[in-house]
């Protein structure tokens, strides 16, 4: 029953691992996957799945999650078919499965500026306003006017001082069942050229200093209040920590990466020993960035 439906609605298989689908590479089977074709079939699965007591969970580009090796069983909504936009003078209008660094390019090809804080950013428009993803001191609440929203069944536009941005928090982090459907962000004209300079360098600056060679969730943890992550792990020598596959960089002292056939138990038993770690030795707790799920 669950297999017809979803597939009536969109994309459905029920082969695919979470290790397929998140830049970790790491975790289980899902028993139900599906890809909805557009925001009425994602309404449709959603009201169905809720109607039901079905479990879901929606990602985008898998890029801040961290899955464990049990089947999941329930449903896991990808909306990377999401994936229209429509440039329109001064504001983008982007559907929740869009790529941020293939738009962020577009944009600045086109003399707009808006995401280039974010063209090193392997997500979905969706995903980066889950979180207000950020880097540069620049983040999402500073781009976005309103989020179209799947809310109680009903689609909604929410303004940006109704979503409770902080820092790698939005409304959407209380409410883990309503769906972020689309975005309009604010464009600003400035010279194509030296948009894309810009963009060219930041990423240039992520290749010498992060470990994208790697798979990775990128920064495992939340910088403290007016301190670096990094330095705290450094500080408890565990750069270039290892437990089976899995590694504290040796470039990124934040980056816990994938070195082959990593699993969500042996990443958490590095993230459990780094947080004892950096709270005895600086009394601070520090915070996951990444996201666990289904471990
Ligand atoms: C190499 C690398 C570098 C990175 N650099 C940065 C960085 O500089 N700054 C930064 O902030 N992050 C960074 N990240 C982390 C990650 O890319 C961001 O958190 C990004 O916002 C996640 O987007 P996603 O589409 O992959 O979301 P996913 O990982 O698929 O999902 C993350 C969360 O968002 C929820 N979600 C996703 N889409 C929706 C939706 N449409 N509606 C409701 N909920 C949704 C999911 O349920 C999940 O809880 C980096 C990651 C990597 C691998």
């Amino acid at each position: 029953m669950i297999r017809d439906f979803l597939s009536q609605h969109g994309e459905y298989h029920d082969d695919r691992y979470f290790k397929d689908l998140t830049t970790l590479k790491m975790g289980g089977h899902i028993r139900h996957f599906v890809m909805p074709d557009n925001p009425d079939d994602l309404k449709a699965i959603v009201a169905f799945l809720k109607s039901h007591r079905i479990p879901y969970k929606v990602i985008g580009n898998g890029s801040n999650l961290i899955c464990g090796e049990s089947e999941y069983d329930g449903v896991v909504i990808c909306l990377k078919k999401l994936n229209n936009y429509i440039i329109d003078k001064d504001e983008v209008y982007a559907e929740a499965g869009v790529m941020v660094p293939a738009l962020a390019s577009v944009l600045a090809r086109n003399g707009l500026s808006c995401l280039e804080f974010a063209s090193g950013i392997p997500g979905c428009i969706g995903g980066l306003v889950y979180m207000n993803a950020g880097a540069y001191k620049g983040s999402m609440a500073d781009v976005v006017l309103e989020v179209l929203t799947l809310k109680d069944d009903q689609l909604v536009w929410l303004k940006n001082n109704e979503l409770n941005f902080s820092y790698r928090h939005s409304i959407f982090g209380d409410h883990p069942h309503w769906v972020i459907v689309a975005a309009r962000l604010k464009l600003e004209p400035k010279d194509a050229h030296e948009l894309e300079d810009l963009i060219a360098d930041r990423l240039r600056r992520r290749k010498e200093t992060q470990p994208l060679d790697y798979p990775s969730a990128g920064s495992c943890f939340r910088n403290p209040e007016g301190d670096f992550a990094w330095k705290m792990i450094d500080g408890i020598g565990y750069r270039g920590y290892k437990v089976n596959d899995v590694l504290v960089s040796d470039k990124h002292s934040n980056f816990i990466v994938n070195t082959g056939h990593g699993k969500a138990e042996d990443y958490l038993s590095i993230v459990y020993q780094i947080q004892d770690k950096v709270k005895d030795k600086y009394g601070v707790k520090l915070i996951m960035e990444v996201e666990k799920f289904n471990c």
